[in-house]
């Protein structure tokens, strides 16, 4: 066995688990390391698959030998093993640059700081329901390497985070969609702005005029990206300010999408499943999409208006006492919250708080003077929320439990107020996850 070279993967999560079931399909020599603790599920899994595998460590003799390395996406080029790899000359790719390599489906790749995993679950249902061979896999939670390994698709969405990108050189997105650039996961790239950018813009590279790529025309950041870095492909801009020519746009309560002359597709926005100004903009870029591949209006039309959106996404939990609760777990970085307290038409009790990646709270600072009335923290070290909003709000209050937060923001909260969690934080001080977070808040409502 083993012909083909040995391929280490690091990092035992749903990724490289998939990644190494292709490698061995492959008939690649594979090692599986992981510095911290596997998942039981994963660990079943590769004994089962008898792919040797090690926790707890990087064992530099079993990991510097390889022919290629693919790592999570969650592990830093700066950590130790990955510069060693580097000093070595040894290749480091991701597991979708590997996984590309295996399938002929035609590829269409969503990334952006918000909105890649409603876009990309939209997307999927539009293809889904227009009744293509269509698989879904990426940050979005499946692995793209596992499928490539287990089943046939015509086509792939998939959901591209910035650190697979940074992983990515040759893979090429047949249809490429950027939703938008702002501040996130900065402390991964030395804190400066244009370096996420310019990994961002990598999911136009190997794009070539027969590829498309669409955009948002309305996005300072991804305009200012587009300038350094031209693509090749077919251009489609969205924008709810602007008439576009090609591409998306709205005109008072009205989306107008073509791709192609006289043949538009229009849709009033209250007919869209998703509501509020940022899924505007995700719906017309699924909508592209759609019409690149020339799936029928009516079609579209309708898949946009019964798709059923995902938990923690501005997802009402319930009224009580008068009070809506909405949790936002997902809004991880300051935009998300920005649009989520954008949306918000009564006052508000705002729960946030978390790991800070380097936050800018000063573009919430308008919307917390004229809509929060309080805020619940909920996180380990709450110190640079009170500096930026201690002369905003008549409270700020620490919490350190999902539970605690949500009791005291019902206290603060009146009958027509809107409690809403929307952490522009990173979860993991107190939770194992968004998800976590927002399950537990959900269960917290649901006690009161
Ligand atoms: P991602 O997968 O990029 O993290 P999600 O689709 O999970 O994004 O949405 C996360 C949060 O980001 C949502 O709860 C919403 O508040 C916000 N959001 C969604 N789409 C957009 C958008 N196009 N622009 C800005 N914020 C958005």
């Amino acid at each position: 066995m083993a012909g083909q070279g040995r391929v280490v993967i690091l990092g035992a999560g749903e990724s490289g688990v998939g990644a190494a079931k292709l490698a061995q399909l492959k008939g690649f020599d594979v090692f599986v390391s992981d510095f911290g603790t596997i998942a039981e599920k994963y660990s079943t899994e590769l004994e089962k698959m008898s792919i040797p595998f090690e926790s707890g460590k990087h064992t530099e003799d079993l990991i510097l030998n390889a022919t290629e390395v693919i790592k999570s996406p969650g592990i830093p080029s700066s950590a130790p093993i990955i510069k060693n790899l580097a000093t070595k000359g040894v290749p480091v790719i991701s597991e979708i640059e590997f996984a590309g390599r295996y399938t002929n489906a035609r590829m269409i790749c969503i990334t952006g700081s918000n909105g890649k995993s409603t876009t990309s679950l939209l997307t999927y249902h539009i293809l889904k329901k227009a009744g293509l061979n269509v698989g879904l896999a990426g940050n979005i939670g499946h692995s793209f390497a596992a499928q490539v390994a287990t089943e046939h698709f015509d086509y792939y969405v998939l959901e591209i985070s910035s650190f697979m990108l940074d992983d990515m050189f040759k893979f090429k997105a047949d249809i490429a969609v950027l939703l938008n650039i702002t501040p996130d996961h900065l402390d991964r790239y030395d804190y400066k702005l244009e370096n996420y950018a310019a990994s961002k813009m990598r999911i136009i590279q190997n794009q070539t005029a027969n590829d498309v790529f669409i955009y948002c025309a309305d996005d300072e950041e991804s305009i200012k990206a587009l300038q350094q870095t031209v693509p090749l492909a077919k251009t489609y801009p969205f924008s709810i300010v602007k008439q576009v020519e090609a591409g998306a746009f709205l005109d008072d309560q009205t989306i107008h999408i073509n791709t192609e002359p006289n043949n538009s597709l229009t849709m009033s926005i209250s007919e869209l499943a998703l509501q509020g100004k940022h899924n505007i903009y995700n719906s017309m870029a699924s909508g592209i999409v759609a019409k690149v591949l020339e799936l029928r209006n009516e079609t579209i039309r309708e898949s946009m208006g019964d798709f059923k959106n995902i938990e923690h996404r501005l997802e009402h939990v319930a009224k009580i006492s008068g009070i809506d609760f909405i949790n936002d777990s997902k809004a991880t970085n300051v935009n998300s919250t920005w649009y989520a307290l954008e949306s918000m038409t009564t006052d508000v009790v705002l729960i946030m708080g978390g790991v800070d990646k380097g936050n800018d709270y000063n573009m919430l600072k308008d919307l917390v003077q004229s809509k929060v009335k309080a805020i619940v923290c909920l996180g380990k070290n709450n110190k640079r929320i009170h500096d930026a909003f201690e002369d905003d709000v008549d409270v700020i209050v620490n919490t350190f439990s999902a539970e605690e937060a949500t009791q005291i923001a019902f206290h603060l909260a009146k009958r027509g107020d809107t409690v809403l969690l929307s952490p522009a934080c990173a979860s993991f001080d107190l939770f194992k996850s968004y998800e976590d977070r927002g399950n537990q808040f959900k269960a917290a409502v649901k006690e009161l």
